[in-house]
């Protein structure tokens, strides 16, 4: 029976960018291993460095062989683990480099956007027995066929989360350069708070703020396998937020978070035909082409006619319009209409499951500042407003001051149970 207590701490590029910035991790890191830890470090290529390794490959080729581009994208953070390994070794810690295809983390051959199949855990329990740290490469697996891969941008997030679920870790830690998850983004409302605590869905649900902080696809991980994920400064003592499964407690809070997204691009087709298979005729083509449809309204019918409305990345809107165009006889469309002048606003929280009202506060709010809401959307834990984009920032410091979310839960007046 093996009892070694295992910590995973992932470090981002700009806590590995320079000696001495990696001295601070060092330190935190050797804290771990005072504890009696062993620690599995996982670590970024340096602030910059993938970029920089991808802008060479289109400066290269026109189209780079996605399996090279992964070839090349690994390197960085190959050189932030044998750097940190040899900074360990000078400090008298016993410690070694780890690349993914030395242990084995096996993805899917989606070169740039591979995910994670499975991690040979016995070898790195093995290895752990003889060192304190092992220092793995982020971002990066290999394939059945021995090649290189990569996880997609932010990936390391996701290295960091699977290790720990692998290796049954009794901690995983994520160090950044901000102090956890913030009710809204504390860049546009300087009343931003940070959680104590977030649970996996509203996490999820808070992508558009949170994936500055989490790989999405970490999160949907962390859910998945149930590792409680500490996101906190590498710059700070403060504890951060804990990302974790929802509990009792959570359920009283009201709403969570603030969240918005100005990557959004509406389409409206006007007169297509009322009759089935036409939503399927306009959004199987969308769907086919990998592109992510957001909010769909269909109004209701005249003369056989309606108008839908749907709302996609801005960056898949002229592929999106293209593919409209080649099926627009067929849906029987008068006129298809574009913009990309729109923001999506949201009001987050699994308190809602349980409470009533919050929809239309969120909407009175909205009308005392004469903020005009073009579609709506609700899921369980989710009011989504899609609004000009010219008042996103009002409208997000309107609706953190309507849900008082720079209070703490139990300081709030209105709402709270
Ligand atoms: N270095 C990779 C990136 O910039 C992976 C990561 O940092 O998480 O996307
Ligand atoms: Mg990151």
């Amino acid at each position: 029976m093996n009892t070694m207590k295992i910590t995973v701490q992932k470090f981002g590029g700009t806590s590995v960018a320079g000696l001495e910035r990696m001295k601070r991790v060092l330190e935190i890191v050797s804290r771990e291993c005072a504890r009696g830890n062993k620690v599995v470090i996982v670590l970024s290529a340096m602030a910059g460095e993938t970029n920089r390794l991808l802008d060479l490959a289109s400066q290269w080729s026109s189209d780079p062989d996605p399996a090279e581009l992964d070839a090349l994208a690994t390197t960085g953070e190959q050189v932030s683990v044998a750097l940190f390994a040899m900074l360990c070794k000078d400090a008298g810690l016993k410690a070694r480099s780890v690349l993914g295809h030395q242990v084995q983390i096996r993805t899917t051959c989606d070169y740039t956007n591979a995910r994670i199949l499975d991690i040979d855990a016995n070898t790195l329990r093995a290895m752990l027995n003889d060192h304190d740290v092992l220092a793995v490469a982020g971002f990066q697996g290999c394939d059945e066929h021995g090649r290189l891969t990569t996880l997609g941008r932010g990936g390391s997030d996701t290295s960091g989360v699977a290790l720990a679920a692998a290796l049954n870790a009794e901690t995983c830690e994520i160090y950044t350069d901000v102090e956890g998850v913030f009710t809204t983004d504390p860049n546009i409302c300087d009343k931003a708070r940070k959680l104590d605590r977030i649970s996996y869905d509203e996490m999820l649900e808070m992508a558009s703020m949170g994936a500055k902080v989490l790989q999405i696809r970490s999160v949907e991980f962390a859910k998945k396998y149930n590792v409680p994920v500490r996101v906190r400064s590498t710059f700070s003592d403060n504890p951060g937020t804990l990302v974790s499964q929802e509990d009792k407690s959570m359920e009283y809070v009201l709403v969570s978070g603030i969240a918005y997204d100005k990557d959004q691009a509406r389409v409206t087709i006007y007169d297509v035909l009322d009759q089935p298979g036409v939503a399927s005729s306009i959004f199987g083509p969308i769907a086919e082409k990998g592109i992510l449809v957001d909010m769909i309204i269909q109004n209701t019918s005249r003369d056989g006619h309606t108008d839908m409305t749907f709302t996609v990345s801005r960056k898949d809107l002229q592929k999106t319009l293209a593919l409209l165009e080649a099926v627009r006889q067929d849906i029987g469309a008068k006129e298809i209409q574009s913009d990309t002048g729109v923001c999506k606003v949201s009001v987050i929280g699994v308190g809602m499951r349980n409470h009533s009202g919050v929809a239309s506060r969120a909407f009175a709010a909205m009308a005392r500042e004469n903020i005009n809401l073009l579609m709506l959307s609700t899921s369980e834990i989710k009011i989504t407003m899609l609004i000009e984009d010219k008042y996103a920032e009002l409208a997000v410091r309107t609706l953190h001051e309507e849900f008082e979310l720079d209070k703490q839960p139990g300081e709030r007046k209105v709402g709270e149970v």
